[in-house]
């Protein structure tokens, strides 16, 4: 039995729609808002890794459920937003934070992303390329809902994303896109990159593979949230919310609640 030396992220399962996004280097693994223990302990037992670390984004269940469960098993690190209460926390983290991942030989950087939640956090980081962990800010072609935050505030959450290297790959904690671009063809109807980006989900969905990782570039041409400052978007964004939009991001905020009714 032989580890590969070489780093790389696996997307384990975890209930409905939930990836828990693991890297991988040797016999070491990292788990990101492991929701859920069982589908981790199977996946470390199966390909015979250590767990090293647990790293967070934010408090929902279905990111932090089972650190519990894994901290019974495996001693690790819990790398948290420290706005938050994460259960077994051992390092608070806010922007301009450095984490080390033990075990994985990747070094990943915090960004404050409220909106969510308040105290949401995002790592990025290079993996043979720059990395994003994102959690639930930014979805393939959608956003997270605002729990927590205003409009405003995850408009700016959504700019620091949109201003990583376009080849950043984007690892969102939902397989979410299917449904995200069906809001998205009808928030900018002229968009062609939509039509081909669906295409492409529904044959990898067709093959139960996961439609993620997704890329800042991708997510620029052809998510809505992103695109609030287009002509387009903010034309379909008024003639729904029956008012004129002055700024981008009123017009995000009439996405957003558009979006929450939406039924595609
Ligand atoms: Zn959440
Ligand atoms: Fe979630």
């Amino acid at each position: 039995f032989e580890h590969s030396s070489m780093t790389s992220i696996i997307a384990i399962p975890a209930f409905n729609d939930n990836y828990i996004w693991t890297i991988r280097r040797g016999g070491d693994a990292a788990v990101v808002d492991p929701g859920d223990a069982a589908p981790v302990q199977e996946y470390l037992a199966r390909e015979r890794l250590a767990l090293t670390a647990i790293i967070t984004t934010h408090h929902h269940a279905d990111h932090v459920g089972g650190n519990k469960a894994l901290l019974e098993r495996h001693a690790v690190p819990v790398f948290a937003p420290a706005r938050e209460q994460i259960p077994g926390a051992t390092t608070m983290l806010t922007e301009g934070d450095r984490v080390d991942v033990p075990g994985v030989e990747v070094t990943l950087h915090v960004l404050d992303v409220p909106g969510h939640t308040a105290g949401h956090i995002a790592y990025v980081g290079d993996v043979d390329g720059p990395v994003l962990f994102c959690g639930d800010t930014l979805f393939a072609a959608g956003c997270g809902r605002l729990f927590e935050g205003t409009a405003a505030d995850m408009w700016s959450s959504l700019g620091k994303f949109a201003r990583l290297d376009p080849a950043t790959r984007v690892y969102c904690a939902h397989e979410y896109t299917l449904a995200n671009l069906r809001f998205a063809a009808v928030a900018e109807l002229s968009n062609g990159a939509i039509a081909v980006r669906i295409d492409a989900g529904t044959r990898k969905r067709t093959r139960n593979m996961p439609t993620l990782p997704s890329t800042i570039a991708l997510e620029l041409a052809t998510n809505p949230f992103l695109r609030a400052g287009e002509p387009n978007v903010r034309k379909a964004a008024e003639s729904h919310a029956g008012t004129a939009l002055a700024r981008p991001v009123d017009v995000f905020a009439a996405l957003r609640e558009w979006k929450n009714s939406f039924r595609g």
